[in-house]
């Protein structure tokens, strides 16, 4: 029988992570992964810190590839500093050469540069590959907003589902104890549609018999899928929640497999936004009867959205029960980027931009670009007034409130 080759696009603070995860149990797993991981590393020149143990006096400041020092000193010097990673973890600078021949793609970069990379795997892949997708954000375009999870699945012409919880990368990443949420629901596939071997010539989007079961297979939002599912090949082990949690589950990171992909994307990006507000009340030094204020608005308004757009299938559970729900809007609340960043912000009256840029060393917050996207999305409905809290942090970031102003714009609303 084959074996899953499993490749990670994106390697920064939870990529990294992510990869270490998969790369200790694809080792441990041989009957149904093949040993090393391919992960795809967004190429750029690195001086290695003077604290850092791999520094060499002699070599001085010399920049390296990150892909090199990577494979060579097997720690991410720039996004994971100080965590071993295990040796099987191969970087690769070409997202190409890295998908190549992988049956499961992990998609875990930061939601404004997945655009560009998904563009040069189109037609590159196993067209009977299945994704995941770590990622917390949502794609909006005008009016319309996606899942990345779908987003990515419909461009390729596969299945992708989506990784969501209370998962700060670097706890992890020191094996300190938690949970995740992973939703996988793939349609069923007509046995009738065959799969040829290898990836498409040119597109994975290829020439198949459209089958009535195809024709009827819908999008989370009801919407009709342009993805015609291709069945693995029957020499693989099967791709299902058993293989998934195998390839995610360690004694530090416990997995609970869901079908709710829609909520648990929505949880992870939505969560973005009610961190920021957390950390200007923070910041304004309000305490933590403040911050649980905004949590619980915020959580309202997720759930509201979540009920609100995709309807048809997210569960309000997944928000209030699962760790992509409540648990992750208080770890992100307490120690998240989105949270610390927004903080600093208040306490030195500049922007969160600013903050990002100066402290995070290259790593990327996601609930800046998220509460613009999501207003608007909700501007366009108008349906701006509806979230209030949504709307005040994008209103913050923006210069037209100011954190004095969170209580009355809140209270607007109180029957949210
Ligand atoms: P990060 O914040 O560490 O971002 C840095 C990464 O972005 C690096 O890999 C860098 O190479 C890459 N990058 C920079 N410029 C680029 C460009 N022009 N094109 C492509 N890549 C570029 O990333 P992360 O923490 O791994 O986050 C990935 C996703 O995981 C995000 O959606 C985030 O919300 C989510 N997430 C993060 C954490 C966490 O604690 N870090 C936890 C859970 C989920
Ligand atoms: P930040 O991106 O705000 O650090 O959040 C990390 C996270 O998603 C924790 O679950």
């Amino acid at each position: 029988t084959k074996k899953h080759k499993v490749t990670i696009i994106g390697s920064g603070n939870w990529g990294s992570t992510i990869a270490k995860i998969i790369a200790e149990n694809t080792k441990e797993h041989p009957e149904l992964f093949q040993e090393e991981v391919q992960m795809w590393v967004y190429e750029e020149e690195v001086t290695l810190p003077k604290d850092s143990k791999h520094y060499d006096p002699s070599k001085g400041d010399t920049p390296q590839k990150l892909t090199s020092i990577i494979n060579t000193y097997h720690e991410n010097v720039k996004y994971l500093p100080n965590i071993a990673l295990p040796p099987n973890i191969v970087a690769n600078p070409s997202v190409v050469d890295a998908a190549k021949d992988s049956s499961i793609l992990i998609f875990n970069l930061p939601h404004q540069f997945i655009g560009r990379i998904s563009k040069q795997l189109v037609g590159n892949i196993l067209p009977y590959a299945r994704g995941i997708s770590c990622i917390k954000g949502v794609n909006v375009t005008e009016s319309q907003i996606d899942l990345f999870s779908e987003w990515i699945g419909e461009g390729l012409g596969i299945y992708c589902g989506a990784l969501s919880g209370a998962n700060i990368a670097n706890e992890i990443a020191e094996e300190k104890w938690c949970e995740t949420t992973i939703a996988y629901d793939p349609p069923p596939i007509d046995s009738r549609v065959a799969t040829p071997t290898g990836p498409s010539p040119s597109s994975s989007r290829v020439n198949l018999t459209i089958t009535p079961a195809d024709e009827e297979h819908r999008d989370v939002l009801g919407r009709v899928s342009k993805t015609k599912l291709r069945a693995l090949p029957s020499d693989y082990p099967p791709l299902d929640h058993a293989t998934f949690r195998t390839l995610f589950y360690r004694p530090y990171f416990h997995v609970r497999m869901v079908s709710d992909v829609a909520g648990v994307s929505l949880g992870g990006a939505l969560k973005n936004i009610v961190a920021l507000a957390a950390g200007f009340v923070d910041g304004r030094g309000w305490g933590d009867n403040a911050k649980a204020a905004v949590m619980r608005v915020g959580l309202l308004e997720m759930v509201k959205f979540g009920k609100e757009f995709f309807g048809q299938t997210v569960h309000a559970g997944t928000f209030t029960e699962e760790s992509c729900g409540v648990a992750d809007l208080i770890t992100s609340c307490s120690g998240g980027r989105n949270f610390r960043c927004a903080k600093l912000a208040v306490e030195r009256g500049v922007s969160v931009d600013e903050i990002e840029a100066s402290e995070l060393n290259g790593q990327k917050l996601q609930g800046t670009s998220t509460a613009k996207e999501v207003n608007s999305f909700l501007k366009a409905k108008g349906l701006e007034a509806e979230y209030p809290l949504f709307t005040a942090v994008l209103d913050i970031l923006e210069g037209r409130n100011t954190v004095d102003d969170i209580p009355e714009l809140l209270a607007r609303v109180d029957d949210v």
